[in-house]
Formats: structure tokens, sequence, C-alpha cells
């Protein structure tokens, strides 16, 4: 008995619940977490580059989280409260690898006039997604896999299409046959759906204070805009419209409207996958 209180006396300070995530990693697409102090009274409302950002109680202090963008330079990042002076913190470098894609379908990569107008239209919409904040107390953080497959395509990649610069891979690709379901990695709210010119079928869904995840070139959807998903929900199957080499799920999470590494929700999301190596 005695050994007992002892072993359990030793293990109390294991059983603590570790922090929530995501993890913090200031670097461009990564996430800073700042400590605002003590969670006491209303959560404090903060903007970074005119945005509103999360604030998540955590082991009793509220902490911000605050995405960063891709395109951000390191060097310090200004938060501004709504009440008292602003807060700094430092983004460090990160070099990401860079990727040669081949598309067979060069209008994907060269769009014509008439593309050129769709993709401008449809830019608008999927900005309007990706900003969208919605109030809530609490947001699920902890995350599942949306999909069971091999990770094809990490996140951040400098990518040249055809041999043509284009912007860095904003998420993650998961391989995986067409027609696998995805899931809801998280409870959410189905923002919109759509078929795009780059992104074919596409889902976002909104997890509340910004936490936005975009689901892209399924093979269908199985959800609506204004439905409410539970974690773990079947919200459409893997295909390969849009822009492609091959049936994937690109995975997008945005926070505050910065495009963000998915891997970031995670224990450890590539060894996840690459137990999946076979699939
Ligand atoms: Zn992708």
């Amino acid at each position: 008995m005695k050994f007992a209180a002892l072993l359990a006396l030793i293990l109390l300070p294991l059983t603590l619940p570790a922090a929530l995530p995501p993890h913090s990693e200031a670097v461009p697409g990564g996430i800073a977490i700042i400590d605002l102090g003590p969670a006491r009274g209303e959560a404090p409302v903060l903007h970074y580059r005119k945005q509103r950002v999360m604030v998540q109680q955590d082991q009793g202090r509220w902490k911000a989280v605050v995405g960063i963008p891709l395109s951000v330079q390191p060097g310090a990042q200004r938060l501004t409260p709504a009440k008292g002076a602003p807060l700094t913190f430092t983004v460090q470098a990160k070099d990401y690898a860079t990727q040669h894609l081949t598309i067979k379908n060069k209008r994907k990569v060269n769009p014509n006039q008439q593309d050129m107008t769709r993709i401008r239209v449809e830019r608008g919409r999927i900005n309007a997604a990706l900003e969208h904040w919605r109030e809530t107390r609490e947001v699920e953080t902890r995350f599942i896999l949306p999909v069971e497959g091999r990770l094809s395509s990490p996140f951040g990649l400098r990518r040249y299409f055809n041999e043509q610069p284009r912007k860095p891979h904003s998420g993650i690709d998961i391989a995986a046959a067409e027609g696998t379901p995805i899931r809801a990695p998280a409870a959410g709210r189905v923002i919109d759906t759509g078929d795009y010119f780059f992104n074919g079928n596409t889902v976002f869904l909104d997890h509340g204070q910004g936490l936005v995840t975009m689901y892209c070139h399924m093979s269908r959807i199985d959800v609506a805009p204004g439905q409410t998903v539970k974690q773990g929900e079947v919200i459409g199957a893997v295909g390969q419209t849009g822009r492609v080499t091959g049936p994937h799920l690109h995975w997008g999470v945005s926070l505050n409207d910065a495009r963000v590494d998915p891997a970031l929700f995670f224990e450890d999301l590539e060894g996840l996958l690459s137990r999946n190596e076979k699939l």
C-alpha cells in the first residue's frame, strides 16, 4: 500500500494534462503560442495583421494561438490587444524543400482568359471562407487524421509546376485511393463547398475562432453549407478533381487567415502517415 502511494506520488506529475495542441513553432507557416497571463474574467481580444486571433484557456492561463503566414519575413511581429500595449514575438527562419511537379493538363498551369475570370471569382469565395471568424468559447484542437493514406507532399514546399514557380504548398497532400472516406478532424460547421478550377471539389470546415480547415480534389461531397459535423464524421471522399497528378486529399489548415502546417495539431503526424506507407 505504502509502495503504491509512493508510486502514485512519483507518477502524479507525469499524469498532469499536457498543453493543448497545436504545438508552438514560430516560423513562417507555423504557430506562435503566446502566454497572456492568468485566465480570469473575459478572454482578451487581440489582432495580428488585422485578423482576430484565437485565445484559448490552457492550464489556467490565456494563450493566444497565432497563425503565421508563409509569406512573413523572419523577425519581430506585433500582436495588438484591444486594451494595452502591443505584444511582440519573434518569427524564426525555416527552410522548406523544393518540389518539381509535371501537370499534363497545361491549362491548369497556364489558365486561359476565361479560366482567369473564373479563378478570380473563386479566389474571393475561398478567401471569404478562410477569413471566417465564429465566436466560440472553446475550440476542438485535438485533431484526428482526416484520411487514411500516405504523405505524398508535405507542407511549405516551394513548388514548380512544369518548371514554373508557383506559390508554396499551403497544406499537406495525403495520397489514397479514389473514394476513400474523408472525416472531419474535429467538430465544426460547414461554411462553404464548391468545385474550383485548381482545388476541384472542396469543403471548408469552420472550427471556431478563426480555425478553418479545407479539403480539396474530392470525388464527392457529402455535406452542405450550414451543416454541423462531429469529429470523425464523413464529409466526402478522396478524388482527383482540379489541378492534380493523382488521387489525393489536399488538406489545408488556416488560423487567423494564415495557412499553417497541419502537423502542428498532432503529436506525430508523419509517424501516423508513415504507418500507411503501403496504401
Ligand atoms: Zn496539396
